[in-house]
């Protein structure tokens, strides 16, 4: 293709809204353009970048036997109601009428309209399993539409659903996605791991997501430094431990005035967060909870949930009702529940609120007091690996893709039964496999650029070579050399863009080198003399002279 017939929309400012890297590039690249919140035009270079991942997807999920299909982003709200997620989805769900008061969602994911096809189309175990996928738009209205198409509202999801006759073959396709995510990811050229996974409101119990490591990354997630444990912290579990130390120390009230967070306490008491022990105030569905915590430790708000419920945090009001003094509220003598995280139980001589403004206890232990132990907390770095092999090294990682087991939850809601063996109807087990297309784009430039611009993993790359001829339109020789360098790569099929403006050299260089065009070719009258052609890789400040005649098979041999 050549530059003039190719709409190039480089800007030099990124907009002020895009706050990481890859948000900055993608629009200072002109891949994408922001239409509103969270909606994304993609231009045709930001196309061509897109159309190569979803070919990457759709040769690997071919491959594993999956089969394509195409479901409508509009679904009507009787599959929801069936599936019962049409109360429990929330915001995220958008949902509409028609002009005869029909109620709508657009479709944040498919479970409901691929079970109710299978429940339609699959008829006998002869037919199972199956997997279907497509890639196709998602709307999800995100509460915090960020970081461009990385968190967007409209979305491009390749989502599979397979279904099973028994429990065997649901964990088979599993491995079977497991392994063909690994090939997708590393075929788009990502530093990615498999992590385990809290399912969310999709459902069922098993769940790995893969995610590709950056700072810029919104999950933090954790590894054994000495074995493949890997988990998304909040899925890291933790259970109860042995007591290593023994009661020593004399319980004693001590002034803390004003001092009431834990850093604040521990600087001023001299002691490690560590030796503290934090109390949170929560409301369950039916009352009220207190969860104490080790000074140093965060709460893991799905662990909670996933013990009590939906939670919220105690209001100044509520906790005032309950006759507890904020920033000093302890272990000691409380009216409601106490829950003890397994780590800060087996504290000895700690130190907690006194429940008495501006006084703090020293000297704690556990006797007497009334509680029970649970897993309540995020993991930090150097923890021990809950597999028992090794220390806990924490990462931030993008997910890129999540799959799922899902067992029978939508396929029993939804009677999607096939007659089995003994002629009986047996409920189908489903399993579910998801990867953000789109966010794919984002994370593989948050993990190649530099201060030039994006540098593509050369499989996803709007093109592959440039060919930047200087004065083009003035020299008759250059101009020559370029068209016949450029006719011969199009013949051998290399992904060529010939820059035939009148442009600075500098602007043509700028240019590419910011759509992460991964091999430059240069030719100029003072090449022309020589023979020669200038060849540099985007990820390689070194510039080579090749000869004009090896120039092609040059390029072969670098882009296969
Ligand atoms: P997240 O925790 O990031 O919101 P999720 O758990 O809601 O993701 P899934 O429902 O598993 O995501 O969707 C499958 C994949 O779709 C995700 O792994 C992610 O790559 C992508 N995805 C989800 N939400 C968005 C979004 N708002 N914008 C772009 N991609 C998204
Ligand atoms: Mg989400």
């Amino acid at each position: 293709m050549k530059t003039s017939q190719i709409l190039i929309s480089t800007q030099k400012e990124a907009p002020n809204d895009a706050q990481i890297i890859s948000h900055q590039l993608m629009i200072r690249a002109g891949l994408v353009s922001k239409l509103a919140s969270g909606l994304y035009s993609y231009l045709p270079m930001g196309l061509r970048v897109l159309q190569k991942v979803e070919k990457i997807i759709r040769e690997e999920m071919n491959k594993s036997g999956a089969q394509e299909v195409l479901m409508p982003v509009a679904q009507p709200a009787e599959l929801w109601q069936e599936s019962g997620r049409w109360d429990e989805y929330g915001a995220e769900l958008l949902r509409f009428s028609d002009r005869h008061g029909r109620e709508f969602c657009l479709g944040p994911t498919h479970e409901e309209v691929i079970t109710h096809l299978a429940a339609q189309y699959l008829r006998s175990y002869k037919q199972l399993p199956m997997n279907f996928y497509q890639i196709q738009t998602k709307f999800r209205d995100e509460i915090r539409p960020r970081f461009g198409v990385m968190r967007s509202r409209e979305f491009i999801m390749k989502d599979a659903y397979s279904f099973h006759l028994d429990a065997n073959s649901m964990q088979a396709e599993f491995d079977k996605m497991h392994a063909t995510y690994c090939a997708i990811f590393t075929r788009l050229g990502l530093d990615y791991r498999p992590v385990l996974a809290d399912s969310g409101s999709i459902g069922g119990e098993n769940s790995i997501e893969f995610h590709v490591l950056s700072e810029s990354g919104e999950d933090a997630i954790c590894f054994s430094d000495n074995s493949n444990y890997a988990a998304n912290i909040e899925k890291v579990a933790f259970s109860k431990q042995a007591c290593i130390d023994t009661p020593s120390a004399i319980e004693e009230k001590v002034p803390t005035k004003k001092k009431t967070s834990i850093e604040e306490v521990a600087q001023f008491l001299h002691i490690k967060e560590a030796d503290c022990v934090k109390t949170l105030i929560v409301k369950t569905k039916n009352s009220f909870k207190a969860l104490a915590l080790r000074g140093d430790h965060e709460l893991n708000e799905i662990k909670v949930q996933n013990l009590f419920g939906e939670f919220e945090f105690a209001s100044d009001e509520e906790i005032k009702s309950l006759n507890l003094k904020k920033g000093f509220i302890g272990v000691k003598e409380l009216t409601i529940d106490l829950i003890v995280d397994y780590s800060a139980s087996v504290l000895c001589d700690f130190v907690c609120g006194a429940n008495e403004w501006d006084y703090h206890l020293v000297g704690v232990n556990w006797n007497g007091i009334e509680f029970v132990e649970a897993d309540l907390r995020n993991a930090v770095e150097g923890d021990a690996s809950p597999d028992g092999k090794g220390k806990l090294v924490v990462r931030r990682g993008i997910e890129v893709g999540h799959i799922f087991q899902l067992g029978d939850k939508y396929t029993k809601a939804m009677n999607a039964n096939v007659i089995g063996e003994s002629g009986k109807a047996v409920t189908t087990l489903m399993g579910c496999y998801g990867i953000g297309v789109t966010r794919v784009i984002a994370a593989a430039i948050e993990q190649n650029y530099d201060d030039r611009g994006i540098i593509f993993p050369a499989s996803i790359a709007p093109f592959q070579l440039v060919i930047v001829p200087i004065n083009y339109n003035k020299s008759t020789r250059v101009k020559a050399l370029a068209d016949e360098l450029y006719q011969q790569c199009l013949d051998a099929g290399i992904e060529v863009l010939l820059d035939d403006r009148k442009e600075r050299a500098g602007i043509m260089f700028a240019e590419s080198e910011l759509l992460g065009v991964p091999h430059r070719l240069v030719l100029s009258d003072t090449h022309a003399d020589n023979g020669n052609v200038e060849y540099k890789a985007r990820n390689n400040p070194e510039k080579i002279e090749v000869r004009f005649d090896d120039a092609l098979s040059f390029m072969q041999s670098k882009i296969r």
